[in-house]
């Protein structure tokens, strides 16, 4: 097809696609009135007024449509921006435009090159070798842009989900489970946070139909910022639901650790001196003990003569000092003094004060050393409760993160050039910027297109599903109009905003493309001219 260009550089609306690029070849034996909607391999034969098996095509009087409209951002205009620019309405599109503002104010303040379409509600194309549904061309602080929009069916996918929590989910490599299926793993935990890693290929195609079934289900629910039950093996239960504190076997989390049993001692150390002759911070890692520790030794206290349980790493850091549990510091202890295996009697001393003390400051206790060197609890002073409290208010609020991983293979490279090779390239020359439905994306290093996205930055409902079983996510790729020319770009289909805005999808079959609108999520920066967030 033949490239139209103005003389502005940016190329004019595309010519009417060619009708062997719209449709699939008509299967003889399916019912006159019936569409066959070919977006994925399902290929499901759709009756007039019914949706195709994943609810997002149907058949509207003989015209596969998709059901869910496209979204498009609009970039955030402020009030006394230099970048303030009336709203000129130089096509009909533009009337829409203004009127699907969904803040009901600043909607005549945007232009054609304030909107970015995303890939949420864009249609797929199936199969690979066709362009993506929308190749925009606009532009960005005066440059012609070109962004390629994809609803992409993704079957290598998973989500890996960070759980605020010093609580004990289950062992690394237990299995996680979603209604019984196996549906992932606990993965290596992180500072102050349990991991898990859900779905993926194998959970969704190389085990049963059930658990592709509920695999696929689950990440959807995920994906889209639904709760979601999950069980460990061997280990809890866990409500997870992504920018939402996780419930753990029924108890809401409120507190992210503020450092292990170590850092709590050294952060603190100078605010326990005076107030404590021993500090003891219990942690189902580094348990750490204050007179022992280097931070206690440079404030020059005095030995406690302290007997930990556990392993010694180094001075005052003790590794192992109970199981890992839901109790005190990710243990399973409910009485701290279970870790003391006894004082030293050559250096203790009655009297001597005691604390002992979460890395949460969820659970503290005092003692006093009685004349048989036993602790005997006691109140605690007001000024140690400041300090115990402080520890509290140091810990952030403890929340469930969900991230989307995944790989752009077939269709997502294809429908963007005839040469993917060079799409995966220019991408690795930091050419092209990669978003999931506006939301930066993380690229991988290595072969490949393998990107990272947080679900909270996406906009609502972001992900669908196909039954073969697999994920459909947004994806946009966003360059240079000369770059995408360079790399054996679509340009046949490059097409301007405008006229995507007047006619929705290149391969809509002349319906037009349902739209809505909606701010950009102030985190996300306008994804129009950004370099790739590259690993
Ligand atoms: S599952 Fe959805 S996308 Fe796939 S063929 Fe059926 S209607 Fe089309």
């Amino acid at each position: 097809m033949t490239e139209h260009t103005k003389t502005d550089g940016l190329p004019e609306a595309m010519p009417a696609p060619q009708v062997l690029e719209r449709s699939a070849p008509r299967n003889e034996r399916m019912a006159g009135d019936k569409i066959e909607c070919n977006a994925c391999p399902v290929l499901c034969q759709i009756s007039p007024g019914r949706a195709g098996a994943c609810d997002r095509y149907a058949n509207a009087a003989g015209v596969l449509v998709r059901v869910d409209p496209v979204l498009l951002l609009r970039r955030a205009v402020e009030s006394g921006s230099t970048a303030l620019v009336p709203f000129a309405a130089r096509t009909p599109a533009d009337a829409d435009l203004a009127r699907g503002s969904d803040d009901g104010a600043g909607e005549l303040l945007a232009t054609q090159d304030d909107i970015f379409v995303t890939g949420v509600g864009a249609g797929t194309t199936y199969p690979d070798y066709k362009p993506a549904p929308f190749i925009v061309a606009s532009q960005a602080d005066g440059v012609d842009m070109v962004t390629v929009v994809t609803e992409g069916i993704f079957s290598y996918c998973s989500l890996k989900v960070k759980i605020d929590t010093d609580r004990w989910l289950g062992p690394e490599q237990a299995n996680v489970r979603c209604q019984g299926e196996v549906v992932g793993h606990v993965t290596t935990a992180e500072y102050g946070s349990q991991m898990l890693s859900l779905g993926g290929v194998h959970h969704l195609t190389g085990g049963s139909k059930k658990e592709g079934r509920l695999t696929c289900d689950m990440m959807l629910r995920l994906g889209n910022k639904q709760a979601v039950e999950l069980s460990i093996d061997g280990g809890s239960q866990v409500v997870v639901q992504a920018g939402r504190a996780p419930i753990v076997n029924g108890v809401e989390e409120q507190r992210m650790r503020v450092g292990c049993g170590s850092a709590t001692v050294g952060i603190f150390a100078k605010q326990f001196f005076g107030l404590a002759d021993e500090v003891v911070v219990v942690d189902d890692h580094i348990t750490g003990v204050l007179t022992q520790h280097q931070a206690g030794r440079c404030l020059d206290m005095r030995p406690s003569g302290i007997k930990i349980r556990g392993r010694k790493s180094t001075p005052g850091r003790y590794f192992q000092v109970a199981n890992p549990g839901t109790g005190w510091g990710g243990t399973d202890l409910a009485d701290p003094l279970a870790i003391i295996e006894g004082w030293d009697a050559t250096v203790a001393w009655p009297g001597l004060r005691l604390l002992m003390v979460s890395t949460t400051g969820e659970h503290s206790a005092c003692y006093v050393l009685d004349e048989q060197l036993t602790p005997q609890p006691v109140a605690m002073p007001a000024d140690t409760r400041t300090v115990v409290e402080r520890i509290g208010e140091n810990c952030e609020p403890s929340l469930s993160t969900v991230l989307f991983l995944a790989g752009a293979g077939g269709s997502l490279r294809a429908g963007v050039t005839d040469n993917p090779v060079r799409l995966t390239r220019a991408i690795k020359q930091a050419v092209v910027n990669v978003t999931c439905g506006g939301a930066p994306a993380y690229v991988w290093p290595g072969g490949g297109i393998t990107v990272m996205a947080d679900v909270m930055r996406m906009p609502d409902n972001s992900f669908g599903t196909v039954p073969t079983p697999a994920i459909v996510a947004p994806m946009e790729f966003s360059m240079r109009l000369a770059d995408y020319r360079a790399l054996g770009g679509h340009m046949g289909h490059v097409r301007r905003i405008e006229d995507v805005l007047a006619r929705g999808a290149w391969h809509s079959d002349g319906a037009p493309t349902a739209r809505r609108f909606e701010a950009i999520a102030p985190a996300n920066a306008w994804p129009l001219g950004q370099p790739p967030l590259l690993g």
